[in-house]
């Protein structure tokens, strides 16, 4: 998947007071991932540099220094590769410069025949080209990567973080929803597992109302298993309900929840206090998740739940 759109930078050439950005870009990247900026960039006629950086490699033969010209070319704006008509006499412009190797540095990707040259440099320089996929894949799996990002590409950040929802940063501890039976962090799993809520079986009295004995949450499969067998061991007169973790932590679906149990309170219904502190330990560590905007499959899957009601199984918030 394609995160980050390059023609939220503005093309270069273009007299808008921005024509450096897609060179400052540069700079901040190779900054990022290690490499000493030498000389910025800067507006003037640069001789075919638009940036040097230098890098330190340590070896057995102790510390060498590589100067690196870095040569930028964003043309995402027109959607066209690197050709060798953008990159002429790349060994002379590294001799020039006093370097010892050539960076492309693309916001689409070298032609064909750009790549073919580059490798016939095979043996006479060191040679690294940067393109778009290339740079993408270094900056979104980091936090300072995505500083970055957010500096160049808040579009596309924006679009991208509402479909990869990570927690808020709203307490002083990470969230965690412990598994009962196996101790896993539910949150570290693709899977967020079920919660389990137990309620006392019906005696057919008149004005009687649910009682929750139990609340608990686990892996979904075996572990929910484990903790049903030991529980209806024990209580045979409790029935278990449950919902997947992973629809509570859906925005919509975890605020109807919240006013669901209200109302249910307000109708009599009661708890223990175990299952009382883990209800509300429950919402809070499910809380930081949902302070957020709901992802494009998310929007599909609350206009299903909602549509199912609730004597069906389904989550029956419409009531
Ligand atoms: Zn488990």
């Amino acid at each position: 998947m394609t995160v980050l759109d390059f023609k939220e930078i503005p093309e270069a050439h273009i007299a808008s007071g921005l024509q450096d950005t897609f060179e400052l870009f540069a700079r901040d990247f190779l900054s990022f991932i290690g490499y000493k900026i030498v000389t910025d960039p800067d507006r003037g006629a640069d001789g075919g540099a638009d940036l040097i950086v230098q890098e330190k490699r340590t070896g057995v033969g102790g510390e060498t220094v590589i100067r690196w010209l870095v040569s930028c070319k964003h043309k995402s704006h027109s959607g066209k590769s690197v050709s060798p008509t953008d990159e002429t006499n790349i060994r002379d412009r590294v001799e020039a410069h006093g370097c010892d190797g050539f960076i492309g540095f693309y916001s689409t990707l070298p032609s064909t025949g750009l790549s073919a040259n580059l490798e016939g440099l095979k043996g006479k320089l060191e040679y690294q080209v940067f393109d778009h996929k290339k740079i993408e894949s270094q900056l979104v799996h980091s936090s300072r990567g995505l500083e970055i990002c957010e500096r160049y590409f808040p579009i596309s950040i924006d679009a991208w973080k509402t479909n990869n929802p990570s927690p808020a940063r709203i307490f002083a501890e990470a969230p965690s929803l412990i598994c009962k039976v196996c101790s896993k962090e539910l949150f570290d799993q693709d899977d967020h597992g079920v919660i389990q809520l137990w309620y006392k079986m019906s005696t057919k009295q008149e004005n009687e109302k649910q009682h929750f004995e139990y609340v608990y949450w686990t892996c979904r499969g075996r572990c929910d298993d484990v903790l049903t067998q030991a529980i209806r061991g024990k209580r045979s007169d409790l029935i278990d309900g449950w919902e997947d973790i992973s629809d509570v932590m859906m925005p919509t679906i975890f605020i109807k929840w919240v006013m669901s149990t209200m109302n249910e309170h307000r109708g009599g219904v009661t708890y223990s206090n175990e299952a009382f502190d883990n209800l509300k330990g429950f919402m809070l560590s499910v809380f930081p998740y949902v302070c957020r905007d709901l992802t494009e499959k998310e929007k599909e899957k609350v206009k299903n739940l909602g549509m199912i009601p609730a004597y069906m199984g389904g989550l029956g918030y419409e009531s």
